[in-house]
């Protein structure tokens, strides 16, 4: 079996879904080809906008849900003029995330913490995948590919964490088990009927299920798995099916040396090592989920990248290999960092216990160091500038250290460097800190 994957961009309208239709349609195979698919272009955005806070909604509340709802009614009339079914099928869809946010917004003002907001937050906002999987599903179908639509929260099964459910492995693989059994049956009994070939056509070919969302064992929840985390369903799929490879199908041509929103000259690297992929995810490349190449590494299962708009294009592949192919620079870009200097009050060295309660503040608060670096009096991280965290962690900080912060910078990461590349990367810009490995330089300085 082979897992394709779909990211937001590639079906974010209908002529984007028809093209992605076209590209399952050429790799249909005698196996059903398991496809995941996340919400349509930016709606996991808007939906965010829609999780209540309080008991009242939001005064964006009705603009945000007009769009919701004629951004994916368009689509599907688009895609399957006159038919009512679609259409019925997304306004029951709709009708439940809306009675949705109407309950949670009563219990939101009931229990008004943070772990009450990821949960409403999951409530919400797996709806974008439960809306294009069944937009897409009947379009498959109504092109004639046999399509089963495999309801994710039944299958990935996490713990209560919500907004990063953690993965149940054991009842995953179960669960996974048990459909792989149900479609060969299903196979095997069609497969004795009269008109075998005929029969065989019509069974299941595609099993397209939601990336992103997963459920808690009973009473189910719905959870989802961390932004962007439709690559990390993907892999999971794989592993639990054992499948042949996992196909993420994006809009640059593959894994590229860099992002190209922030450079020139990009270079796309036909090979990467698992553990290299595994890196560079770590360090902050935007290319796949950073969850995404453990699961299949452990079953050697090989990860392509390939773009969605030249899909006859060969793309990446990430596996087994020894190096990079071609080996040159990787970079990656992190703009918005904010650099935090702690010091002690009583101008005591930075020791241990002092760094376990900074530790201790930013695990409670949520927040991932990007690059630390302690000297005899002072301790410094640069993290993400997101003020709804780094807000707090400032003012908790303060109350036991002296804190010091600068603002609006770029870390920049270079794996396989030289200071040739580094020169004119940092381009006379003033280092404010600066790492350097064997094999990587990691630099923070004022964004451009
Ligand atoms: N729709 C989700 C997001 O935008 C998941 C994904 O696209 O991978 O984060
Ligand atoms: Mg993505």
């Amino acid at each position: 079996m082979k897992v394709f994957k779909f990211g937001g961009a590639s079906v974010n309208s209908a002529d984007a879904v028809r093209n992605m239709a076209q590209i399952v349609q050429t790799h249909l195979e005698k196996e059903p080809l398991v496809v995941v698919v996340s919400a349509m272009g930016k709606t996991t955005n808007l939906l965010e906008k829609l999780v209540p806070t309080d008991s009242s909604l939001s005064t964006q509340h009705s603009s945000l849900w007009q769009q919701l709802e004629d951004y994916h009614l368009d689509i599907a009339k688009s895609l399957i003029p006159n038919d009512e079914t679609i259409v019925n099928k997304i306004q029951s869809l709709l009708h439940q995330l809306d009675q949705t946010i109407t309950a949670l917004s009563h219990s939101a003002t009931q229990s008004p913490n943070h772990s009450n907001y990821n949960y409403c937050y999951d409530q919400v906002v797996s709806f974008g995948e439960l809306i294009s999987t069944t937009i897409i599903a009947e379009y498959l179908n109504h092109l004639g590919i046999n399509t089963l639509w495999q309801d994710a929260r039944e299958i990935i099964k996490t713990d209560d964490h919500f907004r990063e459910g953690r993965i149940d492995w054991k009842a995953t693989e179960q669960e996974i088990k048990n459909l792989k059994l149900h479609l060969e049956e299903e196979l095997n009994t069609l497969k004795n009927k009269d008109n075998p070939v005929k029969k065989i056509k019509n069974s299941c070919r595609v099993i397209l299920t939601q990336g992103f969302i997963g459920g808690t064992h009973s009473p189910l929840s719905t959870t989802t798995l961390g932004r962007e985390g439709s690559d990390y369903s993907a892999a999971i799929l794989a592993y639990c099916l054992n499948a042949e490879s996992v196909t993420i199908w994006k809009d640059v041509p593959g894994f590229l040396n860099a992002d190209p929103k922030f450079f020139h000259d990009t270079v796309k690297i036909s090979q990467i090592p698992y553990n290299e992929a595994i890196e560079l995810a770590y360090y902050g490349a935007s290319v796949i989920h950073p969850k995404t190449v453990k699961p299949i590494q452990n079953k050697g299962i090989p990860l392509y990248i390939r773009s969605f708009i030249t899909p006859e294009a060969e793309g990446s592949s990430i596996g087994d290999y020894r190096t990079l192919v071609p080996e040159t620079p990787l970079y990656i870009f992190k703009n918005n960092q904010i650099l935090l200097s702690i010091l002690p009050r009583d101008y005591s060295f930075i020791a241990e216990d002092n760094l376990q309660v900074i530790f201790g503040i930013l695990s409670k608060i949520g927040i991932r160091v990007n690059l630390m670096q302690n000297s005899a009096l002072s301790f410094s991280i640069c993290i993400d500038n997101n003020p709804q965290l780094v807000k707090p962690l400032i003012e908790e900080l303060k109350s036991m250290f002296r804190v010091r912060y600068n603002e609006d910078l770029q870390l920049i990461t270079i794996r396989y460097y030289t200071q040739e590349v580094i020169d004119s990367i940092v381009a006379n810009r003033p280092i404010l800190l600066e790492q350097r490995s064997r094999t990587t330089e990691q630099l923070i300085v004022p964004c451009k």
